[in-house]
């Protein structure tokens, strides 16, 4: 594809003006090889800054867990190289590269305290009982669980446990942290909540995050820099912002939702549908409404449009107020137009 990959840093970062951020991960042809044929993760190259919240992001099977633990060391890599802060760490164990992972669901212990979970990979490394409760209860201080040392997971809240998780990831001094959907088990409510207090430790702790999922939305609410990758590959790197308003390609522009990709004399384009005009008659494509949904800020409109290349269907977004001065009812023939400034090229 025509576009750049690889490029991690956000844009403040990659101008004159400012001077770039440290990279703190970098990928070299990082490709995992699970049997014949393509590879699950297709000799992919990114470079992650430091202290940004990163998401890697696309649909169930596209290698994101395998990246992610490839550059955790709990998968070995078929060729390519994995560097953290400049020092390849492609060979190294797990627990000797910097990083650390926090699970799905947190992963507590259900049967030790939280400062028990804390402490717990010092205990396997051997050190001191004294020394590894006193760092742990220093950990579960800084992410405000101190007083709630001495409970077991049961006893404590989602978001006291998601706490606990971290502090008890924290513990090894990791310069990474990677998170494989830990938010994807929850309800729909506390993963909203929780996400909220996921980017405020990042951001309070200045540490790397690594955080994969297959949501969108959550990606975009958490990520400065957000990797969308498809069949092992990665489509393209930027921010939230970037992604959602230029989607590179029509994957892209699918996957993240909200855009009618249309094909139009010049080309296949993108256009936001909350940037769709509509108008009983004019300029533009005709189309016909065939759904009508309210979604209270907002009004959905479905179509279907007449495309250059056949009939497709499209939605338009209105707002409540524009909807109730002019309702537009089933079946209605209407026209649809956009600013030229808000159709994006799709790459082939
Ligand atoms: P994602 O996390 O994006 O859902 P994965 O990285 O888990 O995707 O998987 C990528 C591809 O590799 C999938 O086709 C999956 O079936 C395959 N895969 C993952 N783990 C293994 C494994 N241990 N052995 C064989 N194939 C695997
Ligand atoms: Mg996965």
């Amino acid at each position: 594809m025509g576009f750049a990959y690889g490029m991690a840093m956000p844009p403040a970062a990659l101008s004159p003006s400012s001077a770039p951020r440290p990279v703190a991960v970098e990928l070299v042809a990082l490709t995992k090889r699970y049997a014949q044929g393509q590879p699950a993760v297709d000799s992919i190259d990114l470079r992650i800054a430091s202290g940004s919240y990163c998401c890697l992001l696309g649909p169930s099977g596209c290698g994101k867990s395998t990246t992610l633990r490839m550059i955790a060391g709990h998968e070995t890599v078929s060729s390519g190289d994995v560097l953290l802060e400049d020092r390849n760490i492609t060979d190294l164990p797990a627990a000797a590269r910097g990083t650390a992972m926090m699970f799905q669901s947190f992963a507590l212990f259900p049967h030790l305290t939280a400062l028990d979970n804390v402490a717990f990979s010092l205990k396997m490394k051997g050190a001191p009982k004294a020394e590894r409760q006193a760092k742990a209860q220093d950990l579960l201080e800084r992410v405000a669980m101190g007083h709630l040392a001495q409970r077991k997971p049961g006893e404590l809240s989602g978001g006291q446990q998601q706490r606990v998780a971290l502090a008890r990831a924290l513990i090894t001094q990791p310069k990474v942290l990677l998170l494989d959907e830990p938010l994807s088990a929850l309800d729909p409510f506390l993963r909203i909540q929780m996400r909220a207090e996921l980017r405020r430790w990042q951001k309070e702790l200045g540490l790397t995050f690594i955080h994969v999922t297959h949501s969108q939305e959550e990606a975009m609410a958490l990520a400065d820099t957000m990797v969308v990758m498809n069949h092992g590959l990665i489509e393209q790197v930027g921010s939230p912002h970037e992604v959602y308003n230029k989607p590179a390609t029509e994957f892209i522009a699918r996957f993240m939702g909200g855009h009618n990709v249309l094909q139009t004399p010049a080309g296949k384009i993108a256009v936001r549908n909350d940037h769709m005009r509509i108008a009983a008659d004019g300029d533009g494509i005709a189309a016909t409404v065939t759904d009508v949904e309210y979604q209270g800020t907002y009004v959905l409109l479905g179509l279907d449009a007449e495309n250059a290349d056949g009939r497709t269907g499209v939605s338009v977004m209105l707002p409540e107020s524009v909807f109730a001065d002019r309702p537009y009812a089933l079946g209605e023939n209407v026209h649809l137009s956009w600013a030229a400034p808000h159709a994006h090229a799709l790459a082939a």
